[in-house]
């Protein structure tokens, strides 16, 4: 009866922390409610305890202080409580499909036009006054920058320019006032002192130092406090110290997130120098596959998904007193999860403090969705930054990133290089050319450091980025948009921006993404040219025309919830009980259909049942930081007995395309040697796995990696990666099984969690894809390209020149009928 379900409930609630999974069953609203029920009745508990237990008995300050605080906590939650009854922002029809699809269609199209209406508001744009300056200033291009028919400064560097490019200065971005000279001179001085003294001057310097103590008011009296601060302004390393500084510490972590690794791991090991501290210590990081924290971490960097992960074992966060979501503006889909996450749990966790940071000006939208919390402003310290467009566009964009570099070297005084790129290819290409272009050069022109940064760079070489310029050289930095707000590297005065980045993509009509090289939005392109700023007057040039510009970018990126698959997003989600997804409180609401067609993949890979909930395989699935199918794949390992096969696979899979090696010279051996792998034409994912196992013979050496052109430390990952997985297994309870010998049930595993991958070929020997009919293509480094098996299951889809599956193996058309039949009904 009800009575008896009540007490039931009531009874769940009063249990320990494991206990909090049970309630994630319930639907978002019960949920929360009951998480402030519980809250509420711990501390009544408390609070009549001590009462008890010390009546009579004169209470220590303490002690006191403590029960004041406790009675505070409850009449404030209690409060809230009461308020959040009377309104009827929770009370919404719980399962989706109870309700007809066209309502539930109506009333979403209702939000995404409420949406658009914000926008169309938002047109006012905020660079329209620069804008109306560069078409002015076009109109009147006065000054030309390195261009052919001039004479150039010096004779000596002319060879440099036999292709050079024409650049137009269209306007000057205004810098703040303040005085020039104050920090050169501090910095003069801080050289004489100790290396400890010298960073904390440094620290003392940052334009957020000024504004400690009235933050750290503005903390103290709101719960949510937007921060808006320039990049370089101190946010992301300072902050985290002054609340720590301030005592926040004492009653639970501090953690704040990044939406890249990189920026985690390297602002981490920064705040770890600044304290003095060994890095996994006090100042710790944790990212996916890698948590670099101990018992003694109270400063947590993390990437915005692994907090997202720590909802799962910790629906409060209580072991944290503060979260920072930072890079704000980024609005990664993790990020904009996080927020509705954290605006829930600090309903019943007032003494949990959210600081919302961002570079840029979505400030009020920020504040807005957090209940009109206040916005604090740091205000920066920018010096004029000249912008230059080219004159005609440039075709190769690559090739005039570097002759811009190669102009500014010969032409332009002392001061740092930053290119931005739009990844890892690019970036080693741009170097090598870079190399190659000045070694002949000698002693003719001044020194170049070439410093190149991307995720998967390894730590020691990224420290590199930061090192003071020697006198006399200048530094280039090849990066990638980690440094467009992430990274702040100090001494950079000039700025080449192609105006590309490379983004996620996706057709939620067919459920498929790919990273695309897309053009970036204004606002980027204005983040990135203030970071020639920093230090003193900076230029940037911009590998495009003003035209391009105005015309051709729009004026804010698309946050990635409305621009990507949400599978493993919704399989969260549901995994902490919230039910009814096209009512969570998204800022930006994602597209219907890109939800519904995360619900149906996930009802296809029976992580939901057809109500929508949770099945036990979804909670499984859930427990793997992979994406969906991968899990699925894992889960479904056991059925086939192959679990330690499967992880090894999926770790290979999960450390991408840098296992193989192909030195330019040695093409043929490596290809080679390549092939070894693939004897049987056993498919990609076998010949990964045998890959993973001939290593492990040997007992992971490096000699045997050099021999099969093999990187050994992307190997060294996998098997991290795999440990780690092996941990899930146990934690899941899955055994540990191994079946080398027979390839079906391999293959099984794999096509349990792809199945929606499956192609098929076609007379030209081209594929279908059997889902939406899309034509694709096996990509030409698989072991199969040669043999066109009739069915095929693949990992990804790569956009190049083609649309390229990467990663296959064969499969029988009979298996899709016995694991997916739900999805395929075959015709033939
Ligand atoms: P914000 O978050 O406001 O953009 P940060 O706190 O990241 O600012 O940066 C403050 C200062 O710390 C900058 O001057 C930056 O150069 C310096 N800094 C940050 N990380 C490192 C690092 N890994 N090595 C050296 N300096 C760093
Ligand atoms: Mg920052």
């Amino acid at each position: 009866t009800r009575k008896e379900e009540e007490e039931a409930i009531r009874r769940s609630n009063a249990a320990e922390q494991d206990d909090l999974r049970s309630l994630r069953k319930y639907s978002r609203q019960e949920y929360l409610k009951k998480r402030e029920e519980k809250k509420l009745e711990e501390l009544r508990d408390d609070i009549e305890d001590e009462q008890y237990l010390f009546d009579g008995v004169k209470l220590s300050e303490v002690e006191q202080r403590e029960l004041r605080h406790k009675k505070e906590l409850y009449e404030l939650i209690k409060k809230r409580s009461e308020e959040a009854d009377n309104v009827n922002e929770y009370r919404m029809p719980d399962a989706y499909d109870q309700e007809g699809g066209v309502n539930q269609e109506k009333r979403f199209s209702v939000a995404m036009q409420r949406y658009r209406d914000t926008n169309a508001e938002e047109k006012m744009n905020p660079f329209a006054e620069q804008e109306a300056w560069e078409e002015h200033q076009i109109g009147k291009a006065t000054l030309k920058y390195g261009s052919k028919n001039k004479k150039l400064a010096s004779d000596d560097y002319q060879f440099v320019f036999e292709d050079q490019i024409d650049f137009i200065k269209a306007s000057v971005m205004d810098g703040d006032k303040f005085d020039n000279d104050e920090m050169a001179d501090s910095i003069e001085k801080s050289k004489a002192k100790s290396a400890a003294e010298a960073l904390q001057e440094e620290r003392k310097k940052l334009p957020i130092y000024t504004y400690r103590d009235e933050l750290l008011q503005a903390v103290h009296d709101h719960q949510v406090l937007v921060i808006v601060g320039e990049t370089g302004s101190g946010k992301t390393t300072q902050i985290p110290q002054y609340l720590h500084e301030a005592g926040y510490t004492k009653h639970g972590m501090i953690a704040c997130t990044q939406p890249r690794r990189v920026a985690a791991m390297s602002v981490a090991a920064r705040v770890a120098h600044e304290l003095g501290v060994k890095l996994g210590h006090e100042v710790g990081y944790s990212i996916r596959f890698e948590d670099c924290t101990s018992d003694k971490t109270i400063l947590k960097y993390m990437t915005d998904g692994m907090l997202l992960r720590e909802f799962l074992g910790e629906p409060d966060l209580a072991s944290y007193s503060v979260v920072m979501v930072d890079e704000a503006h980024e609005r990664t889909l993790s990020t904009d999860i996080l927020f509705a996450l954290v605006k829930d749990i600090s309903r019943f966790r007032p003494d949990l403090k959210l600081l919302i940071s961002s570079a840029t000006l979505d400030a009020e939208k920020f504040s807005d969705y957090f209940d009109s919390a206040p916005i604090f402003k740091i205000p920066g310290r920018r010096y004029p930054v000249e912008i230059h467009f080219t004159k005609a566009p440039e075709a190769d964009y690559l090739d005039a990133a570097i002759v811009t570099a190669l102009q500014i070297h010969v032409t332009q005084p002392p001061g740092d290089i930053l290119i931005f790129l739009t990844g890892q290819e690019e970036i080693e290409t741009a170097e090598e050319i870079l190399k190659h272009r000045t070694r002949g050069l000698g002693t003719k022109i001044a020194e170049l450091i070439i410093c190149p940064i991307y995720a998967n760079l390894p730590t020691e070489l990224q420290a590199k980025i930061f090192e003071p310029t020697p006198e006399g050289a200048r530094k280039v930095v090849l990066a990638t948009n980690i440094a467009e707000t992430s990274l702040t590297i100090d001494g950079i005065k000039y700025v080449i921006d192609p105006g590309f980045v490379k983004m996620k993509s996706y057709n939620p009509k067919t459920g498929m993404e790919s990273l695309l090289v897309s053009p970036i939005s204004k606002a980027s392109a204005m983040q990135r040219a203030g970071r020639s700023g920093r230090t003193g007057p900076g230029k940037c040039f911009r590998l495009y025309t003003a035209y391009n510009f105005q015309n051709d970018l729009d004026d804010n990126t698309v946050p990635e919830i409305q621009r990507t698959n949400l599978t493993n997003v919704v399989l969260t989600l549901k995994s902490l009980g919230i039910h009814d997804l096209l009512h969570f409180e998204f800022m930006d609401p994602p597209p219907a259909e890109a939800l519904l067609k995360a619900l149906e993949l996930l009802f296809a890979l029976s992580a939901l049942n057809k109500l929508g909930e949770l099945t036990k395989v979804g909670r499984r699935m859930a427990e793997f930081p992979l994406d969906p199918m991968l899990s699925k794949m894992i889960v479904v390992s056991e059925k086939y007995k192959c679990s330690e096969d499967i992880i090894s696979i999926a770790a290979m899979l999960s450390i991408g395309n840098s296992i193989f090696y192909r030195p330019k010279d040695k093409q043929v051996h490596a290809d080679n040697a390549r092939l070894n792998f693939h004897t049987g034409n056993v498919g990609d994912h076998m010949a990964l796995l045998k890959v993973y196992n001939s290593w492990k013979e040997t007992n992971y050496s490096t000699q045997w990696c050099y021999e099969n052109y093999i990187q050994v430390r992307s190997m060294k990952r996998a098997r991290d990666i795999r440990d780690q997985l092996a941990g899930l297994l146990e934690r899941v309870e899955i055994e540990l099984t191994t079946n080398p010998n027979d390839l079906d049930a391999i293959k099984k595993s794999i096509t349990s969690g792809f199945f929606p991958h499956s192609s098929k070929l076609q007379k030209n020997g081209s594929y279908r894809t059997l889902k939406h009919g899309q034509t694709v293509h096996i990509h030409p480094s698989s072991g199969l390209a040669q043999v066109l098996p009739k069915w095929v299951v693949y990992h990804e889809l790569v956009l190049t020149t083609k649309e390229y599956m990467r990663q296959i193996t064969e499969l029988k058309a009979e298996w899709l009928l016995e694991i997916a039949p739900h999805y395929y009904q075959l015709k033939d």
